[in-house]
């Protein structure tokens, strides 16, 4: 074989590990007694008894040794922190975006973004929705409308753009219910809840001459424009030779204005922001910030938390550091499907998604098949993930029932930088232990249910 070159060569860890967090390893019978006692929800499990954690890539990555020296040179001065200006500028050379409002997190832009732009019988359109997003537009007094293409609902299909829009499908939307209804169009990169998959460039660029023929403005839910970034690299005709941080660019110039998760591809614990082009928006953003997170230049961050962001930012779009991020996914992926268990294909940019209604096909919705599934495998090997199905999804705010939503899914989410490939091994070798006893699986009955984003806290009992 010498000389010939394989077509894609290994990928490895772009960084060395300098300092270890020790991990507790815990027997089946302390496992049964904590999930018991967070009622079958791993949201309510304690950390200290989770051995590897997969609940969710937000705030979980470990930063980097620039990102912790920077921490040092945090200017907590309450008004003009250097830190914030160090961020505005990180923020427009690599996104473009012209004014920024630093904000605790994503949702917090999220909140500001929503009560600006929307009125009371409004309609905002999306590829598809996600919990916080959806939330905040609701108490907004508006509607959200999944405008993703169907091949996004069908976990089995290997289609390399589940994130795009339906075109048609938005413009008959815009014609029914007429373009002043609709303050903006929410675009989400690398969709959550679609299991992390990617919208095309292409479709992208379809959807601003259709916005633009109707003067709707596209504001662009950018927590994962980097992950985004990867799959058209690797996927979209014309992207090979482009860089990463390049591609953010032309996602982000294409849209008006951006809500930000820093927690995710970022690289840090805490933080986000909302940014816009248009200075009317962001004066309004402006009177907005200062009643609920903090001053303009702060917006609930400490100064430290803004620089850490400010460095994490050029780190998320290094090409080395992306490659190895999804590449990890990726992984325990194609382990997954060797071992003929059912995940959402193809896999997405930050986490794997088991089809809970494929593995556990005994159990009905109503029996919470995800939520039942996501607690076995935590009993079986301490690894936490999270549900991601008709818990997730919640209730018709009109007609109070469920909203049975067409995917059941459990969300096995790799923090940035944090967990190695031999970790990966333990948590397939757990899933396929769970996947042989599967039969044997009963499902959940809710306890108790908390009015908003019920996920987070209900309560449940085994069957
Ligand atoms: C996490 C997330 C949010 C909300 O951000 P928080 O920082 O958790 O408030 C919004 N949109 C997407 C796609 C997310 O993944």
């Amino acid at each position: 074989m010498k000389g010939q070159a394989r077509k894609k060569r290994s990928w490895a860890e772009p960084y060395k590990i300098k300092m270890v967090e020790p991990v507790k390893m815990t027997t089946r019978e302390e496992r049964e007694r904590a999930i018991r006692e967070a009622f079958y929800n791993t949201f309510l499990l304690r950390s200290r008894d989770v051995y590897i954690d997969l609940l969710t890539d937000s705030g979980t990555s470990a930063m980097s040794d620039r990102q912790w020296a920077g921490m040092m040179l945090g200017d907590e001065a309450y008004a003009g922190s250097e830190n914030f200006y160090h961020l505005e500028e990180t923020i427009r050379n690599y996104y473009g975006y012209k004014y920024i409002v630093p904000t605790h997190q994503g949702r917090g832009a999220e909140h500001i973004i929503s009560q600006i732009l929307i009125n009371k019988g409004d309609y905002i359109p999306g590829n598809m929705y996600f919990t916080t997003t959806k939330l905040h537009q609701e108490l907004a007094g508006g509607t959200f409308i999944d405008v993703i293409i169907p091949e996004a609902h069908d976990p089995d299909l290997e289609y390399p753009f589940k994130g795009n829009v339906d075109l048609q499908k938005l413009e008959d939307i815009i014609k029914q219910h007429g373009a002043g209804k609709i303050p903006y169009i929410s675009i989400a990169t690398a969709v959550n809840m679609a299991g992390g998959q990617p919208i095309s460039l292409s479709n992208l660029k379809e959807l601003r001459q259709l916005t633009d023929k109707y003067g709707i403005i596209i504001i662009h839910d950018m927590t994962r424009v980097a992950e985004n970034a990867y799959f058209i690299k690797d996927r979209e005709p014309g992207y090979q030779d482009k860089s990463i941080a390049e591609i953010v660019r032309e996602i982000c110039d294409l849209t008006d204005g951006a809500t930000m998760s820093a927690k995710k591809d970022a690289l840090v614990n805490i933080g986000g922001f909302l940014a816009v082009n248009d200075e009317n928006l962001y004066e309004k953003a402006m009177n907005m910030v200062v009643i609920y997170e903090g001053l303009h230049t702060y917006g609930g961050m400490a100064g430290r938390d803004m620089e850490a962001l400010a460095r994490g930012i050029p780190e998320s779009v290094s090409e080395d550091h992306i490659r190895a991020r999804v590449g990890q996914v990726l992984y325990l992926g194609q382990k997954l499907i060797d071992l003929d268990i059912p995940v959402v294909k193809p896999i997405g940019g930050h986490g794997v998604f088991l089809n809970a209604s494929q593995f556990l096909p005994h159990l009905s919705q109503d029996l919470f098949p995800a939520q039942s599934l996501a607690a076995e495998i935590y009993l079986d090997s301490g690894v936490r993930s999270m549900e991601r199905g008709v818990v997730s999804a919640g209730r018709d705010p009109e007609t109070g029932k469920n909203l049975n939503p067409k995917l059941e899914l459990v969300r096995l989410t790799i923090p940035r930088r944090v967990y190695t490939q031999a970790h990966m091994d333990v948590v397939a070798e757990s899933i396929e232990e769970v996947f042989l006893d599967r039969k044997n699986i009963r499902g959940l009955s809710m306890l108790y249910e908390p009015k908003y984003l019920r996920f987070f806290q209900a309560k449940f009992e085994r069957i």
